[in-house]
């Protein structure tokens, strides 16, 4: 009986990882088909500048608009396309998509400071290209300095292998600036701040999510943006939520917020709007 139990069990995982694996090769394929279809679309969620209430900058987050599944959200694709290749051909399109966006607001005259980026550690490391897809499309859009971030991982400098590090270190050059995302999450955060041209930092969730409760969480925010400071290296506060986790952050000396208590990420005509008023549609502050 015992042993029934355990060969059902067996079965049933068998028969999902069976239909896990199918779906991670369907979906696969339909990633690749899914740029040609247009099928992805850009998201902007706004940084905003607490003393102002200006909108200092926005992230462009993609989304694949999947014809039988609905929306979905990077974190189920962005792997896939990194294991794949995908991710080359993905990651242009972002940048091309994003520096297209950045001309239309500037010559509409509301372009925001900068427009941000991601750029998984992949790209760096298979994507042949990289640097010359970025100083085309940087020249192609009129892209002045620093209009266009890109936000790295820690681990992506960790996995950074000289070349690619030495890649990095030109982005600047080529008129882009580096953020460095989700900071603190990693493990040897603060070797590379001095080995990298970093413009910003990103503090992670984890950090904000435990203000006020966790009285470590509030000393580690803290100390990163003495740390900051010293540096002279701007930070934005991400996934803030609440009034309380803001209040923190302006009393601590961080000026820059994004996350839901001021907007999620937002379709570029709606962003559009926030930026025609200069700020996002909660009036949170
Ligand atoms: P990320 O770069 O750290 O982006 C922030 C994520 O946090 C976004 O999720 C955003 O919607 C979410 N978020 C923003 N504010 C809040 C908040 O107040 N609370 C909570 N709980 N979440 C908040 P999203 O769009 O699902 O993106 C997830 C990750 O996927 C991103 O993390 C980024 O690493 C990656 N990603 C997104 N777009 C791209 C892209 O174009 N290329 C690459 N390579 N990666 C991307
Ligand atoms: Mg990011
Ligand atoms: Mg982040
Ligand atoms: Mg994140």
């Amino acid at each position: 009986r015992a042993k029934d139990e355990g060969r059902n069990r067996y079965c049933f995982h068998a028969e999902e990882l069976d239909r896990e694996v199918r779906e991670h090769f369907t979906l696969t394929n339909e990633l690749r088909a899914a740029l040609d279809n247009h099928e992805l679309e850009l998201y902007y969620q706004p940084q905003v500048e607490r003393t102002s209430g200006r909108i200092v900058g926005l992230e462009a987050l993609v989304r694949w608009n999947h014809p039988r599944r609905g929306l979905l959200l990077p974190d189920l694709f962005i792997p896939l396309a990194e294991q794949t290749g995908t991710i080359c051909p993905l990651g242009h399109w972002v940048l091309d998509q994003a520096c297209r966006q950045f001309k239309a607001w500037r010559d509409q005259g509301i372009a925001p400071s900068r427009l941000a980026i991601n750029v998984s550690a992949a790209e760096l490391c298979i994507c042949t290209g990289f640097e010359e897809d970025l100083a085309e499309d940087l020249k192609r859009w009129s892209i002045g300095p620093g209009e266009i971030e890109l936000e790295l991982t820690e681990s992506v400098l960790m996995e950074t292998t000289q070349i690619h590090g030495d890649a990095l270190a030109r982005v600047p050059r080529l008129g882009a600036s580096i953020a460095i995302d989700d900071f603190g999450t990693g493990y040897s955060s603060l070797a590379y701040l001095s080995a990298y041209p970093v413009d910003r930092l990103k503090l992670a969730q984890r950090f904000i999510l435990g203000i006020p409760e966790n009285a470590s969480a509030i000393a580690i925010t803290r100390v990163m943006l003495s740390l900051a400071r010293e540096l002279g290296i701007n930070v934005v506060a991400e996934d803030v939520q609440t009034k309380v986790q803001l209040d923190f952050l302006v009393s601590a000396g961080c000026l820059v917020g994004q996350g839901f208590y001021f907007s999620k990420a937002v379709l570029a005509e709606r962003a559009t709007e926030f930026l025609r008023r200069g700020l996002v549609e909660t009036a949170a502050l």
